[in-house]
């Protein structure tokens, strides 16, 4: 089937964050959107490869809101959706193994406070009660949050765009953009290889190619593809889909139960980004290899803290490319250089968790005529002066890489 040859508002990119914005804006009252997709699937690329970690416990009251705001909707799908998102609310545990990183959880602690986010400490016998197979040595504090969890990606995407489509989205997949069309320097139309479609507005939610459409319209965006990988184990006896994910941020990794086997992933250093600017808009991202080097990495950092994963092989393994930005933040809203582009990119690995927060503060810059000053602040615009593309490309890998590292 061909895609309308006219729709109000055009969203490129299938992904979790697409359709969630979708959703968001058909829920909010928006109608004729369009969502456009070049793979045959929705949730086809960096989505399939994420691990579905959903962490609320963050640096800002606004980072946390905005998470507490995705934890909510997933919740709701959960119970509503005929398409369940796979939403396990397991809780999460974040420890410490140096007196830095206390400070650090207790920061944590206040501003989840701050926010209206149930955390509290728990001691090392709770933990291991928590998640039996973890020693938890040398842990010297453990932040527990009981709302958060893991979600199924895939799943996430499929429930977000079923409740989308009863509100009247139409998603067209197998259809890829080749550029946008401008009228009196705002958006009038966009090309496709099924045809062009007439429309006003543009929403860029595109992943690993947001630089490349952003740059089509004039956009120069710091939006940088970086590596990201985990593993997945055998089957062991002992763990269930009900453990908690755990953060150990000190060996700068993360680990959750994937049905009965164990995911762990993590940060490493020496990271590796693609330049946005030599893989064309029609092009496809390169293949990313196993990295044995930072698998070793994860394994070994995850052993003293899971004895058990010695015994057991590898199954899977997931890789791709989330963007990161230089300053870890989403990019969010309409660009006042081209009226009618609006960009949902930029997610620094937590657009699954922060999907529906990414379409709530995408609604609320469109719809609200006062937003708030953080959401503002997320506006494409905020890169419109001068920067320099090498220091931001290391700045962006910086992110990636120092993702659990202490604040200076
Ligand atoms: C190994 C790994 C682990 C991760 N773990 C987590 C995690 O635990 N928690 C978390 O929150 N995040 C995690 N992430 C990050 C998360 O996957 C991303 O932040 C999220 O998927 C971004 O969603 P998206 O919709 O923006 O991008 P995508 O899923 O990439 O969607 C963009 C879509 O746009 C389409 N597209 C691109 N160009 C065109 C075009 N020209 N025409 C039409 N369509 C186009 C693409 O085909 C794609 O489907 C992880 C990522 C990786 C790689």
């Amino acid at each position: 089937m061909t895609p309308p040859q006219r729709a109000q508002t055009v969203i490129v990119g299938g992904g979790a964050v697409g359709c969630a914005v979708a959703y968001s804006l058909a829920e909010a009252g928006r109608k004729d959107i369009l969502v456009l997709e070049k793979e045959e699937s929705l949730a086809a690329q960096t989505t399939s490869q994420a691990a579905g970690l959903v962490g609320q416990v963050r640096s800002t009251v606004e980072e946390v809101k905005l998470l507490m705001w995705s934890a909510k909707t997933f919740e709701r799908l959960q119970a509503d959706s005929p398409e369940s998102p796979a939403w396990r609310k397991v809780g999460s545990l974040r420890v410490a193994h140096c007196d830095e990183r206390i400070d650090e959880l207790k920061n944590l602690k206040n501003v989840a406070d701050e926010a209206g986010l149930e955390t509290e400490f728990i001691d090392n016998d709770r933990a291991r009660e928590l998640w039996p197979l973890m020693t938890f040595e040398g842990v010297k504090a453990a932040l527990w949050c009981p709302s958060d969890g893991y979600v199924q990606p895939y799943d996430l995407t499929m429930s977000y765009a079923a409740e989308a489509r009863k509100l009247g989205v139409e998603f067209k997949t197998g259809a890829r953009v080749s550029g946008v069309k401008l009228d009196g320097g705002r958006v009038a139309g966009i090309e496709t290889d099924q045809g062009d479609i007439e429309c006003e507005m543009i929403i860029n939610a595109a992943g690993a190619f947001a630089y490349q459409l952003a740059s089509s319209v004039g956009i120069e965006l710091p939006i940088f593809p970086v590596r990201h990988e985990f593993f997945v184990t055998i089957d062991c006896e002992g763990i269930e889909p009900t453990l908690p994910v755990v953060r150990i941020p000190d060996s700068s990794i993360y680990v959750r139960s994937e049905v009965n086997s164990i995911l762990v992933g993590g940060w490493e250093t020496g990271s590796l980004s693609t330049d946005p600017r030599t893989v064309p808009l029609s092009g496809e991202q390169p293949i990313v290899e196993e990295d044995w080097e930072v698998l070793e990495f994860l394994g070994e950092n995850v052993l003293p803290q899971v004895p058990v994963i010695n015994e057991l092989g590898i199954r899977h393994i997931s890789k791709g490319w989330p963007t990161f930005t230089p300053d870890g933040r989403f990019i969010i809203g309409e660009s006042s250089k081209v009226k009618g582009f609006v960009m949902a990119g930029g997610c620094n690995a937590h657009g699954i968790s922060g999907s529906a927060g990414i379409g709530r503060h995408l609604v609320e810059s469109l719809i609200d005529s006062d937003p708030s000053p953080y959401v503002k602040n997320l506006s494409p615009d905020r890169f419109d002066g001068d920067w320099d593309w090498n220091e931001a490309r290391k700045k962006a890998q910086l992110m990636y890489e120092s993702y659990y590292g202490l604040p200076h």
